[in-house]
């Protein structure tokens, strides 16, 4: 998904795009690192407009995956939706500066050079910052039990893990006196 520079400047561009996550080599490499995997399409919506000195470009991505849950190893779908804003400004000399996050986390500095600004890496980034680091099918989930590694969603296995709670509180108990 491209923005070009000239048509920007003239009016509003809006763009979408519905691309394969096959497409976006980065979200290839987190499935091949085993951090999930992506059953639909990545959808991408940008309205572009020029403002001043730079192009103000605003616009949501979707998709969805499939994710381990990180206590109870169960597999789940989960779906992925991000808003962001990106200002791009033309880069000075040869160099690209880096992006920059402005104090609110929704809004993205970057520049640009030359006549286009590709939007793909930005889509791909929104995406892979949406999908958590530590996934849980749900907030309240039990995870296994550390004994015999039954699914303790599905109910008590029985085992006696009292000495392991005690512990735990206890170990709480001494962080919060501190
Ligand atoms: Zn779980
Ligand atoms: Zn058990």
């Amino acid at each position: 998904m491209k923005i070009e520079i000239e048509k920007v400047k003239k009016k509003q561009v809006d763009l979408s795009e519905v691309e394969p996550a096959s497409h976006f080599p980065t979200l290839m490499e987190m499935e091949k690192a085993g951090e999930c995997s992506f059953t639909a399409p990545v959808t991408a919506q940008v309205s572009a407009v020029w403002e001043y000195d730079h192009v103000r470009a605003a616009g949501k991505v979707e998709t969805a995956v499939r994710l381990t849950c990180s206590r109870c190893l169960a597999e789940y779908q989960s779906s992925v939706s991000s808003e962001f804003t990106i200002f791009y400004t033309e880069a000075k000399g040869e160099e690209l500066d880096e992006e920059v996050e402005l104090s609110d986390e929704e809004l993205i500095s970057a520049s640009y050079s030359g006549d286009e600004i590709d939007l793909t890496p930005e889509i791909a980034e929104q995406v892979m910052l949406e999908i958590p680091y530590k996934p849980l099918c749900k907030e309240s989930c039990l995870g296994l039990c550390p004994q015999c590694g039954a699914d303790l969603n599905a109910g008590e296995c029985g085992c006696d893990r009292g000495g392991i709670n005690l512990k735990m509180a206890a170990l709480k108990k001494i962080k919060i006196e501190k």
